[in-house]
This record gives structure tokens, C-alpha cells and sequence, in this order.
């Protein structure tokens, strides 16, 4: 018996241009939260189907297979250029399907937010009776204006409606509705129309919009759910003679500094520490051993730089970061304001997101004996709830 979408593939179309935009890059290929629009859609619509046939720009193309890669593991899709029109596009995706298809889901590259019921209640109807075309009712009212923008007509808006993707549908009607009419058309759905034969609407979603401006890519971020998490770290350094004293990249003058494999700033350990750790990445000797000859006198500013990278890998972005130093000496205050210009520059934050305290501790304990200096701190990121 075969799996149930054996012999269905899906088709997204990703043929648009960045200029629209004001972009220099593909709107599709932009991440928002952690993924971009073609990471989601490819990302969505693989448990439907076979493979995955992308059509893209070529100029593109080394940036989408990239994309792709990190996302589709399997390595099920495939890769063929665009035409000038939606309709060549399309048509250049059908003809690199496999002869033996019997559905074809066609997806806007552009429509980052359709959801997996989409996908099943289109596929559905295209099982059933050929076709299904996921849209929405019409909810404004509906006009007609002339070129100065006077109106001319009222439409009835009543079994209007607008029409999105995932569209499904039967692979040997779609491919002959093209190969019988080479008008140009922005609606798959359209030649089949003209065939008379039936075209069935689904549910779309209000929230599966079409990146077309800017305003959209705003949406797109405010409609995918994020998740606030917490992390903590603490780190302590011995204070010796003959060492520079390092404190959130801060070169602080005093008659000892930190002993350390790095340059031993023990504030910016803490903090690395609280970021992994509100990522769930374990620890900072995990990722920066101090047996590698690497890391040695090397500025903990350039560590943190190598996290902030895996948190970007992860669609993480830091909300907020409050680090406190222990210090009986010396006084700190002067370098406070230095110190947080720092940490924002390198978590690439407003200096308002970065709090830098420093306390002694009354004489007691090591810190207060002048031993060494300690440093907590906690940090907020948002994560993407899930990665589709
Ligand atoms: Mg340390």
C-alpha cells in the first residue's frame, strides 16, 4: 500500500522580484523569526508530498538551495528556473514533475503563514472533485472607481471571495488545462474554469497574507508566535599581579587584573553564559574550551560575538540583559555607562536593553578580601515558538 501522498507534489513558486520591495534580496528569502518565507513554506508543505519543486530566479538560486538545505534534510526538492510570467513559472515546475503525479499542490513562495490544515483541506478537494483552491470571503465592501478615483459602481460583495494558495489539484487536469490554453493567466485555477470544469474553494485564512510590501513583512513577524526565555550565568576570576584587568571590554586602570585563559573578563562570561543558557546551549567552556590555543588571550567580546551568531541561527533575538559585578576594588562607577555602550554594540541592542550594576561586598568573602571578582547576570530572548 502506498503512503498517502506518495505520488503528490508540491510546487512553490518563487519567481517574484526584490524591486517591489525596495529590497535588494528576494522578499522569500528575507528570515523573519528565525526562518525565511521559502524555509516556512518548504518547511510546511513536506510531509504532503514527495518532492518539492522550487521554481526560483537564477540569481537566487545558490542563496535558496542553501536555505532550503538547512531546512529539508532529506534533500526532497529540486530546484528549476522561473519564466517571465506566473505562467511560465508554473509551467516550467509542472514539466519537472514526475510523469506518474497524480496531485500537484501550487504555493506562493510569498505566503509564509499557511497552515497544514490549509494544505489538507485543499488537497481534499482536489482528491474529491479536481481541484481546491484555498481563498477567503470577501469582508469589505467592494467598488469600482475611475481613474480620479471617483467612484463609478457598488459591487455585491455577497459569494465574493479572495483567492490565496495552497492550491491542489488533479496533476493530468492541471497539466492539460495549460497545455490547451497558453493565455497568459496570474490564476492557475482560471484555465480550468475555462475548461468548465468545476473549481472548488476551501478555507483560507485571514492570516495567510502575500508578502507584496514592506507593511507585510511587519505582519508576518507580529503573526508569528514567539516565546520569552530566561537564562542566568555566574563566573569568578582570580585577581593577580601583571595582568590587565578586562571588565565588559572595558580596560579598567588598577594594580591587578584577572587571571584567565582569555583575557579573563569575567562580566562578559557571565553574560555569555546567561545567553546560552536562556537558548538551552549548554555552557561557555562547552563552545570555547580553555585547552584550545584558540581562545587564548583572545577578547571575550569576539566570544560573545560567536554567540550572538548561534542565537541568530536560531531566530533568537536578545529583549534584555542585566549583569551585576562583584568587586571590592576598584570603584567601578567611572566605566559603568562604557560598559553597557559595549555589551549593546555587540548584541547589537539599544543601550536601554543592556544594565551594567556593580556592588562590593562589605569586606567579606573573596571578593571582599580582594581575592578575585565575580559577575551574574540574566538575559531575555525571544525564540520562535516552533520552527514552522
Ligand atoms: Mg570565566
Amino acid at each position: 500500500m502506498s503512503a498517502p501522498y506518495d505520488k503528490t507534489t508540491a510546487i512553490i513558486v518563487c519567481g517574484g522580484s526584490a524591486a517591489r520591495m525596495g529590497l535588494k534580496v528576494n522578499k522569500v528569502l528575507l528570515p523573519v523569526r528565525g526562518l525565511s518565507s521559502v524555509q516556512r513554506s518548504a518547511v510546511l508543505l513536506r510531509p504532503f508530498c514527495r518532492e518539492i519543486i522550487i521554481v526560483c530566479r537564477r540569481e537566487d538560486e545558490s542563496e535558496m538551495r542553501a536555505q532550503l538545505m538547512a531546512v529539508i534534510k532529506d534533500g526532497g526538492f529540486t530546484l528549476v528556473y522561473g519564466g517571465d510570467t506566473r505562467r511560465k513559472s508554473v509551467e516550467n515546475g509542472l514539466n519537472a514533475a514526475q510523469d506518474d503525479t497524480e496531485y500537484v499542490i501550487v504555493h506562493d513562495g510569498a505566503r509564509p503563514l499557511a497552515t497544514p490544515e490549509m494544505v489538507k483541506r485543499s488537497l481534499d478537494a482536489a482528491r474529491k472533485c479536481g481541484s481546491g483552491i484555498c481563498a477567503v470571503r470577501c469582508v469589505d465592501t467592494i467598488k469600482r472607481a475611475d481613474d480620479n478615483g471617483d467612484v463609478t459602481e457598488t459591487l455585491d460583495r455577497s459569494g465574493v471571495w479572495q483567492i490565496q494558495t495552497p492550491q491542489s489539484f488533479s496533476f493530468p487536469l492541471l497539466k492539460r488545462a495549460y497545455a490547451e490554453d497558453k493565455s497568459d493567466t496570474t490564476d492557475d485555477a482560471a484555465l480550468i474554469e475555462k475548461m468548465g470544469r468545476k473549481v472548488r474553494l476551501v478555507e483560507g485564512g485571514r492570516r495567510n497574507i502575500k508578502l507584496t510590501t514592506q507593511e507585510d513583512l511587519a505582519l508576518m513577524e507580529a503573526f508569528l508566535p514567539i516565546k520569552a526565555h530566561i537564562g542566568h550565568g555566574y563566573d569568578v576570576h582570580r585577581l593577580i599581579e601583571g595582568r590587565k584587568l578586562v571588565l565588559c571590554g572595558e580596560e579598567i586602570p588598577y594594580e591587578k587584573g584577572l587571571l584567565g585563559h582569555s583575557d579573563a573578563d569575567v562580566a562578559v562570561h557571565a553574560l555569555i553564559d546567561a545567553l546560552l543558557g536562556a537558548a538551552g546551549q549548554y555552557d561557555i567552556g562547552r563552545h570555547f574550551p580553555d585547552s584550545d590555543e584558540r581562545y587564548k588571550g583572545i577578547s571575550s567580546l569576539l566570544l560573545l560575538d560567536e554567540v550572538m551568531k548561534l542565537l541568530a541561527s536560531l531566530g533568537a533575538s536578545v529583549e534584555n540583559v542585566d549583569i551585576t559585578i562583584t568587586a571590592q576594588r576598584p570603584k567601578l562607577f567611572p566605566y559603568i555607562d562604557k560598559m553597557r555602550a559595549n555589551i549593546a554594540e555587540h548584541l547589537s541592542v539599544n543601550v536601554s536593553a543592556v544594565n551594567v550594576k556593580a556592588t562590593t561586598t562589605e569586606g567579606l568573602g573573596f571578593e571582599g578580601e580582594g581575592l578575585g571578582i565575580s559577575a551574574a547576570a540574566v538575559a531575555l530572548l525571544s525564540l520562535p515558538q516552533a520552527q514552522a
